[in-house]
């Protein structure tokens, strides 16, 4: 039995919703990425050429040309599920540190603390059902380990 491969841009295609929940930046909602994610909540995809890559790494390589070495793709919007390329760019470590202190912290009501703890989902999934980060779950879960 012989089932075509899809190509990486066809993944995408697949694998990925528009959230018009989120903010319109550049023009755009989010492309959040449904296939498989990493424990930090970036997605990953196998490419072509059968290496993993980190999704939104790979969108911004489709879409916006190789990444600089060394460098890091950067989310304007500040989530990472997100692979839409006009809210990716390419800059620095530093650039990212830079970007998160300028950024206000995701603020939660009492109200989505309390869904937060009553949410039977895996952490990853409600992490970025709240655009928090995993450790955020599980702190306001009272996971301490
Ligand atoms: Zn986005």
């Amino acid at each position: 039995m012989t089932r075509k491969k899809l190509t990486v841009i066809e993944k995408f295609k697949q694998r990925t919703v528009r959230n018009t929940d989120t903010l319109i930046i550049n023009g755009h909602h989010c492309l959040d990425y449904t296939g498989g994610y990493s424990n930090v909540g970036y997605g990953w995809v196998l490419d072509d050429d059968n290496v993993m890559k980190l999704a939104h790494r790979k969108s911004y390589e489709l879409h916006c040309g190789s990444i600089p070495e060394g460098m890091l793709v950067l989310h304007a919007c500040d989530r990472r599920s997100c692979v839409e390329p006009s809210h990716l760019r390419a800059g620095t470590q530093k650039d990212n540190a830079a970007d998160r202190k300028a950024r206000p912290k995701t603020i939660l009501t009492d109200i989505q603390r309390n869904e937060i703890k009553l949410d039977m989902d895996n952490y990853n999934v409600i992490a970025r059902k709240y655009n928090i980060t995993r450790s955020d779950v599980k702190s306001i879960k009272g996971i301490t380990k």
